[in-house]
């Protein structure tokens, strides 16, 4: 197997991860997915059963040592929901920079591709609408969300400090609000919360009055996106993302009338900082990648939807998602409260 490419991805088991790791075996690479199932899980990759695949559990803010031939590194890790970070604030700052650090540090000592997993939320909550990636944001850094947007915008300079004066192969891929099977049901964002409650028959919990918009991106498109950018040469960042705007409230109607509930819909106060509207503009995928986005929000929900139904039908009795036993929590976690529903990454 010496003229397989080799892949690391790092938060591989994580829900973009594990899509990830089975679309690069399916482009004929050998996977190494590195993971402390902080927020992931092995139930996301158990299903892998293939020689080339091997999984790993370390934790990235730690040195990476992966022997033999690496030619790209994926650097995914990183809690992604809102009820995660808020929940692991000094976790999140650790992993975008200590983290980002070891990642890019495998990626010079191997000459590897190097792909960095950055966010939208580094436009915070944006003054220019579509976000561009010329754009270069509105972002409280000392508000609760400033520990993500922060990480990422640090990684983000860490990985052009590392193209520019150490001449890595580097590429950050700015991603937008992605959905699609294995998001956990509890992770608080949109899609699955409102999944969750539809199922359950319980209302659907809209902040604000809903008018605040996303796009949502269906987790296929996302890693096709993804892997054109990992191949293609681009250095500077690139928005990955769903143009299509839709309001927080027309989703939770929408997930009403697909799902057939009789869920209501409740306002609650609004999480700080969330930002009022959200809409990429993806001109330079279109352009660099020849890529955009196919499926339609309707039909990636409906996807969704019959993942949960087939492979958590205990959701649909409201119960909460029983994580499984394997999954492990770093020493300097800290419980605490979040925020579900809030409505982006
Ligand atoms: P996720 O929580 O499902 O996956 C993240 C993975 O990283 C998990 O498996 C977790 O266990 C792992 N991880 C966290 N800290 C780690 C550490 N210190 N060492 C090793 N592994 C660690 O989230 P996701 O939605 O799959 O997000 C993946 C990446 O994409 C993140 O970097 C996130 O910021 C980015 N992103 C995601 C979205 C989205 O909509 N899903 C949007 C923007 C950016």
């Amino acid at each position: 197997m010496t003229d397989v490419p080799v892949s690391v991805v790092t938060g591989g088991a994580g829900f973009l991860g594990s899509h990830l790791c089975e679309r690069l075996l399916a482009e004929g690479h050998r996977v190494v997915c590195l993971d402390n199932l902080d927020t992931g899980s092995l139930q996301n990759i158990e299903h892998v059963r293939d020689p080339r695949f091997d999984f790993v559990n370390h934790d990235v803010t730690e040195f990476i040592d992966v022997p033999g031939r690496v030619d790209y590194v994926f650097h995914l890790a990183s809690p992604a929901s809102p009820i995660d970070y808020l929940r692991l604030p000094l976790h999140t700052l650790k992993v975008g920079s200590y983290g980002t650090h070891n990642a890019l540090g495998l990626a010079k000592f191997k000459r590897a591709r190097f792909l960095l997993a950055s966010t939208s939320e580094v436009y915070g909550d944006p003054t220019v609408h579509p976000q561009p990636e010329t754009y270069w944001g509105n972002v409280n850094p000392i508000g609760p969300r400033g520990v993500y947007d922060e990480a990422k915008r640090y990684a983000e300079a860490m990985t052009m400090a590392y193209h520019r004066q150490q001449g890595v192969d580097t590429c950050i891929a700015r991603i937008f609000n992605t959905y699609g099977p294995r998001m956990r049901p509890n992770d608080g964002r949109a899609i699955p919360t409102f999944l969750r409650q539809a199922m359950a028959g319980k209302p659907l919990t809209v902040f604000g009055d809903g008018s605040q918009t996303r796009s949502f991106c269906y987790v296929d498109d996302l890693v096709d996106g993804l892997v054109r950018l990992a191949f293609s040469g681009e250095h500077t960042p690139v928005n990955l993302g769903n143009p299509e705007e839709h309001s927080l409230l027309e989703l939770a109607e929408t997930i009403i009338r697909l799902t057939g509930s009789r869920s209501t819909i409740v306002f609650e106060a609004l999480p700080v900082d969330d930002p009022k509207v959200r809409r990429p503009d993806i001109a330079k995928a279109r352009r660099l990648l020849g890529w955009e986005p196919r499926v339609p929000l309707e039909e990636g929900l409906r996807r969704t939807w019959e993942w949960e139904q087939s492979w958590r039908p205990h959701s649909l009795t409201g119960l909460p998602y029983e994580k499984p036993t394997v999954e492990t929590r770093p020493a300097d976690a800290v419980p605490g409260e979040g925020r579900p529903g809030d409505s982006t990454t």
